[in-house]
């Protein structure tokens, strides 16, 4: 039995695992990839306060080390479900294990929104990714293209104008929602043409892998083929926490509501990108981790 069942460890469940440990708490992390979660797959981070600037999978590295160093127990499975039996929470896993605590917290993040166009899903892989650090290098020298406005997608897009030939960047809209910094780097780029406001329409592909997209200038309503050898879909991330409605309270998009604190059902905390708010950042994360540790350790030390 643990005192606190923490799923996921992206920033926000390792910065939970941190806190809950200094308290002497038992606990059981689990989490179904990697350590660091999104932030793994950052090129580099340079808004965590008091880190200039660190590798993205540097960083968690550290943030993980810090928490084994505190003999926190790991299981690597993906939760599929929670369910309160008196003042015992059950946590299983899509592997079939079951494990016992007295209170969890969800920092489940979220992940990738896809287009929505036929034929996606089948691509994914083949010519289709959502991460330019995991698969970039594959398309060296090749054309590729980004779509998405925000952050991430300009982000990927500068990651990608280092390896690729030419970077299309596509976006719905006239302007980007992302930095202002990392839109005047793009533009500075020779190899990078941007696409506004343009939307990916459709796939063609040649011997089951992407080979050009349909776009459709949203202005005339032109359509336009485009010959890549891969395209990065950016454009958001949702929560998966559907599975976990029976003990949260969730916002009309899906996300976790809940206070400060992280408490959106009795003996259930959510924290990270999962949870519903405004900024979706590292800092963030991590504060609303060491948050809903506290609140958790509050929650035990009031019910005994
Ligand atoms: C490419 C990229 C670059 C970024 N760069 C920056 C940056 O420079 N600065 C910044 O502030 N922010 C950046 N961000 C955003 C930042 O990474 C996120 O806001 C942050 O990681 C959120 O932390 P989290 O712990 O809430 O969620 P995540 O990081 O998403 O972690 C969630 C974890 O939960 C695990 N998980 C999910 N479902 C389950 C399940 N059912 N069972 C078990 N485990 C599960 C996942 O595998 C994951 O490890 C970036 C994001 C991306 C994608």
């Amino acid at each position: 039995m643990y005192d606190i069942i923490i799923v996921g460890a992206g920033p926000a469940g390792l910065t939970a695992a941190l806190y809950a440990r200094r308290n002497g708490k038992r606990v059981l992390l689990l989490e179904k990839e990697g350590f660091g979660g999104q932030i793994a797959l950052a090129p580099l981070v340079e808004n965590y306060p008091g880190i200039p600037s660190i590798r993205g999978e540097a960083l968690a590295e550290q943030m993980a080390a810090q928490v084994m160093d505190l003999d926190t127990e790991v299981e690597f499975g993906t939760a599929v479900s929670v369910e309160t039996r008196g003042d015992v929470k059950l946590v299983a896993t899509e592997e079939g294990e079951v494990y016992q605590g007295r209170a969890v917290i969800l920092a489940l993040g979220a992940r990738h929104r896809a287009l929505g166009l036929p034929g996606e899903a089948e691509l994914l892989g083949r010519g289709l990714s959502c991460c330019a650090v995991c698969d970039g290098a594959f398309y060296a020298d090749q054309d590729v293209a980004v779509v998405g406005g925000g952050d991430s997608a300009l982000q990927e897009a500068l990651l990608l104008a280092g390896i690729c030939r030419r970077v299309y960047v596509i976006h719905r809209r006239e302007q980007f929602r992302g930095d202002r910094t990392k839109q005047q780097a793009l533009r500075e780029k020779e190899n990078v043409e941007i696409l506004t406001p343009m939307e990916v329409q459709g796939f063609e592909t040649r011997e089951g892998e992407l080979s050009a997209l349909q776009l459709r200038d949203r202005t005339d309503g032109q359509t336009r083929r485009l010959e890549v050898r891969a395209l990065f879909v950016s454009v958001g991330r949702e929560p998966a926490l559907s599975g976990f409605a029976n003990v949260l309270h969730l916002s009309r998009s899906g996300y976790a509501l809940a206070g400060e604190n992280g408490e959106s059902g009795d003996g259930i905390f959510v924290a990270g990108d999962c949870r519903e708010k405004t900024v979706r950042q590292l800092a963030t994360a991590v504060g609303d981790g060491a948050a809903a540790a506290l609140a958790a350790c509050r929650y035990l030390e009031k019910a005994t």
